[in-house]
C-alpha cells in the first residue's frame, strides 16, 4: 500500500464552499443555473432522487396502464429505490460490453407498450446515447428521462444534456459539482410538461422544517469540511474503516435508505448555492482542461482505457473513470491506492442486482457487461486539488500493477 498522502483528497470534484457564501443574499439558484445552461426554467428539489421521483409519479399521471421503467443495470442504487418508491416496476437492461451505455439490442428487447420511462445515464460525466433511447421509446410511445445527476454543465450536441429526451434531471448531492448539500435540478423541453411537473410536486412535496434544519447543518459541515485538511475526518476514515471491514458499499456511500425524503428546500440554501453558482462556469472549464491535460498520459499507460464522450458532445469531468483489462488487476490498483488518500477510487460497487441490500427492490437479472463494467472500473478524482505530483504518483502505481 502507498504512504498516506498528509492531506486527503476528495474522489470527485465538488465545488468548494467559501465562507462569503453564507452571507444573505438572493435565492435565485434554479434561474441562475438555467440561464448558465440555456434551457428552460429548471425546478429545484430536494435531491436528485426525490427529482427522478416527481418525474415517474408525473408520467404515470399521463399513462396510467403503463408501469415500467428501463435503467441501465450499472448505476446508482437510488435510481431503483425511486422507481420502487414510484409504486412502478424496474426493468434492468445490461450495458454494451466496455462501456456506461446501454446495449442497443438489449434496450429493444427491454421495452414494449408496458414501458413507462427509459433512462439513458450520464455516467461520471461522460455523455450517455439519449437519441438511441429516445428511438426505441418513441417505437413503443415511452418517454426519455436523462440521469444527468453526475453531468451538470455537460453539453451534447452544443446543448445541455436533459434536453434530448423528455424530461432530464441533475443532482445538488455532496460531492457532485455544485452542492447544497441534497438538491435536485428537474428540467423538462416541453412547457406542458414542465407545468405537469410543477403541479405534481406541488401536490407531493411537503414542507418539512426538521428536514430542512438537519440539511442547513449538513451544508454547514460541508462548507467546514470539504478541504483537503477536513475531508480525512468527513471522508477518509470512514472509508479506510469501512475497507478495513470489508465493506466496499460503505465505503464508497452505496448503502442508501430505501426511503426517500420529499420535502421543499429552504431559502438559506438557495441563497448558499446561487453565492456559489456564480464560480460554476470557470470552476467547470478549470476541471475539462485539466483532465484533458491528463488522459493522454493515462493513455500512454498500457492496458487502460480511460473513458471518453462520444463526438459532438463536451462532457464534464468529476473524475477520470478508467476501464482496466480485468478484475484482478483492477483490484490490485486498488489495494495499492484506494486507502492512500489520492482520490482513488470506485464508482458504484455492483451491477443493481448485486447490492444485498437491493434483494427486495431489484429483480434477479443476468447482466454480464454490467458486472464486468463493476468488476474492472476504477476512477482518479479530478479535484483541482489532485497537483500533478499526486496524478504522476497514481499513473506510476498504474503502470506498475500493469507492467
Ligand atoms: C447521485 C445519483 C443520483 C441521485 O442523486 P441524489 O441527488 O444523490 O439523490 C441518481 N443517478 C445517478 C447516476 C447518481 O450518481
Amino acid at each position: 500500500m502507498l504512504p498516506r498522502r498528509p492531506h486527503e483528497l476528495p474522489p470527485t470534484a465538488g465545488l468548494p464552499l467559501r465562507l462569503a457564501d453564507l452571507r444573505p443574499g438572493a435565492a435565485t439558484l434554479a434561474d441562475d443555473i438555467a440561464a448558465q445552461l440555456g434551457t428552460p426554467p429548471l425546478q429545484l428539489e430536494c435531491s436528485g432522487t426525490a427529482s427522478l421521483l416527481i418525474a415517474l409519479t408525473a408520467l404515470h399521471e399521463l399513462q396510467p396502464q403503463r408501469r415500467r421503467v428501463v435503467v441501465p443495470a450499472y448505476t446508482c442504487p437510488l435510481v431503483a429505490i425511486a422507481v420502487q418508491q414510484a409504486g412502478l416496476e424496474l426493468q434492468l437492461c445490461d450495458l454494451r460490453a466496455g462501456h456506461y451505455d446501454m446495449d442497443p439490442a438489449a434496450l429493444r428487447a427491454a421495452c414494449d407498450e408496458r414501458t413507462l420511462a427509459i433512462i439513458p445515464t450520464h455516467l461520471a460525466g461522460r455523455v450517455a446515447d439519449a437519441d438511441d433511447a429516445l428511438a426505441v421509446a418513441r417505437s413503443v410511445g415511452a418517454y426519455v428521462i436523462e440521469d444527468a445527476a453526475q453531468a451538470l454543465g455537460a453539453r451534447d450536441k452544443g446543448v445541455s444534456v436533459g434536453l434530448a429526451g423528455d424530461i432530464g434531471f441533475f443532482s445538488l448531492a455532496a460531492g457532485k459539482g455544485l452542492s447544497i448539500y441534497e438538491g435536485g435540478l428537474l428540467l423538462a423541453r416541453d412547457p406542458k410538461l414542465q407545468e405537469q411537473l410543477a403541479r405534481t410536486a406541488a401536490r407531493i412535496v411537503p414542507h418539512s422544517l426538521g428536514w430542512e434544519w438537519k440539511r442547513s447543518i449538513e451544508l454547514l459541515g460541508y462548507a467546514a469540511l470539504y478541504q483537503p485538511r477536513g475531508l480525512r475526518l468527513a471522508y477518509g476514515n470512514p472509508l479506510r474503516h469501512a475497507l478495513r471491514r470489508g465493506d466496499p458499499v460503505a465505503a464508497v456511500g452505496d448503502d442508501f435508505p430505501l426511503t426517500i425524503p420529499l420535502h421543499r428546500v429552504g431559502r438559506w440554501r438557495q441563497v448558499v448555492g446561487t453565492h456559489a453558482a456564480t464560480r460554476l462556469p470557470a470552476f467547470l472549464d478549470q476541471l475539462s482542461a485539466q483532465a484533458q491535460r491528463r488522459l493522454p498520459r493515462l493513455r500512454r499507460i498500457d492496458g487502460i482505457e480511460a473513458l471518453d464522450d462520444p463526438a459532438g458532445a463536451q462532457g464534464t469531468w468529476p473524475f477520470l473513470l478508467l476501464l482496466l483489462p480485468d478484475q484482478r488487476r483492477r483490484d490490485a490498483a486498488l489495494a495499492q491506492l484506494w486507502s492512500s488518500g489520492l482520490g482513488v477510487s470506485r464508482l458504484f460497487i455492483h451491477a443493481l442486482p448485486d447490492y444485498a441490500y437491493l434483494a427486495g427492490v431489484v429483480p434477479p437479472q443476468d447482466v454480464p457487461n454490467a458486472r464486468d463494467f463493476a468488476a474492472r472500473s476504477l476512477s482518479i478524482s479530478n479535484s483541482p486539488w489532485v497537483t500533478d505530483d499526486d496524478f504522476e504518483t497514481i499513473c506510476r502505481t498504474l503502470e506498475s500493477v500493469l507492467a
